[in-house]
């Protein structure tokens, strides 16, 4: 086999409610580790669902035309500048697959989206990571690690794990100055959750740079991670050719019908988006309070600092809330109002303050 697959690991799913229970002795256990939407999805999409089972003994449109046309719609492009995958996972490693030979090189932060690096890996390319600045992507930084070699910079925005995000004015200026040469991809799965002003409209810009990606999912704010749908946007040419490398039928019908169900729902985005923020606001402002030192969350989760996270994260999982745990802290996800202000509790009353810093 290729020797660098030695180097990595398979992917490792957390512990599953049903372990945890039993390990923990705890009767509930609420899953606040992988930004899922905890309001789940439109109502809507059960019954669309049930009605495109019948058709589970045929392949699905390998050309996804029923939410491609919706999207085309949606975001005001044309169905030719849309790429489905199962997931964005599927679409990061089609990516990798299509750009990426032995001896090039990918440039993106030291703490994001594992995905970007496991498949650059595989694809035998060198991976250069620039250190976040204040949990922030450092696009200077990024620039100056670019050379001839370089064909994908992964800007992850808002970044996950931090939540934090890169602004309009830093992301033209960066745009600006890339080498043609480089595929600059912007990961928005938390797109729908942004509130920051100056949080770039990037669509639009994949007009002006051939060079763009722009990659969105239906499985954070839409809900529907289990169903395995996303897509990104770019320039119909390298579309094109990002499309040798993709299966032939990626994304189930179940999935296509689910998404554009969903699509039509924007009031559920709506109150997903209303209710989520309301808990981000509620983190920041008790995290205050207490003096535990977080980042500014654009997204659906938030990451706050600790010194022992191990620790923390054990605290928590007693009590049967599930977090990630991180090298420098914790990223926990949104839940509904009620599991939220039941994690402040927990961190405000069952936690050593020495652990947060
Ligand atoms: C969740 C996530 C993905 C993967 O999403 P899927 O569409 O479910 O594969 C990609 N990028 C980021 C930054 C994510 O957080």
């Amino acid at each position: 086999m290729k020797e660098r697959i030695l180097q990595l690991q398979p992917y490792k799913p957390g512990k599953s409610p049903e372990q945890i229970k039993k390990e923990y002795n705890v009767d509930e256990v609420i899953k606040l580790a992988s930004n899922e939407n905890a309001f789940g999805c439109s109502p809507k999409i059960a019954k669309a669902v049930q009605e495109a089972l019948k058709e589970a003994a045929t392949y699905p449109d390998g050309n996804a035309e029923i939410i491609r046309q919706k999207v085309a719609q949606h975001l005001q492009v044309k169905e030719n500048e849309l790429l489905f995958g199962a997931g964005l996972d599927e679409v990061i490693q089609i990516l990798s697959r299509v750009l990426l030979c032995e001896g090039d090189n990918i440039v993106t932060a030291n703490q994001t989206f594992v995905q970007y690096k496991h498949h650059a890996v595989i694809e035998g390319a060198e991976i250069r990571e620039v250190p976040l600045v204040d949990g922030r992507f450092d696009l200077e930084g990024i620039r100056s690690a670019i050379d001839e070699k370089t064909r994908i910079v992964w800007i992850c925005n808002p970044n996950n794990p931090t939540g934090t995000y890169v602004t309009e004015e830093e992301l033209v200026s960066f745009l600006h100055k890339v080498p043609g040469y480089v595929t600059v991809v912007l990961d928005e799965a938390y797109y729908e959750y942004v509130v920051a002003e100056d949080y770039p409209e990037t669509v639009p810009l994949i007009k002006n740079y051939d060079n763009l990606i722009v990659l969105r999912t239906f499985s954070k704010a839409y809900g529907l991670a289990s169903l395995r749908i996303g897509y990104a946007v770019g320039n119909e040419v390298l579309i094109a050719k990002l499309n040798i490398g993709r299966l032939p039928f990626n994304t189930s019908t179940i999935a296509q019908v689910a998404a554009a169900t969903a699509l039509d729902d924007q009031e559920f985005i709506k109150h997903t988006v209303s209710e989520t923020r309301t808990g981000i606001e509620l983190f920041e402002q008790e995290l205050e309070t207490l003096g535990v030192s977080y980042y500014p969350s654009q997204t659906n989760f938030i990451f706050v600092h600790t010194k022992d996270p191990q620790a923390v994260f054990t605290k928590l999982i007693e009590k049967g809330y599930i977090v990630r745990p991180m090298p420098n802290g914790v990223r926990i996800s949104m839940g509904t109002m009620e599991q939220n202000k039941a994690v402040i509790e927990i961190l405000k009353n069952d936690i050593n303050k020495d652990l947060l810093v």
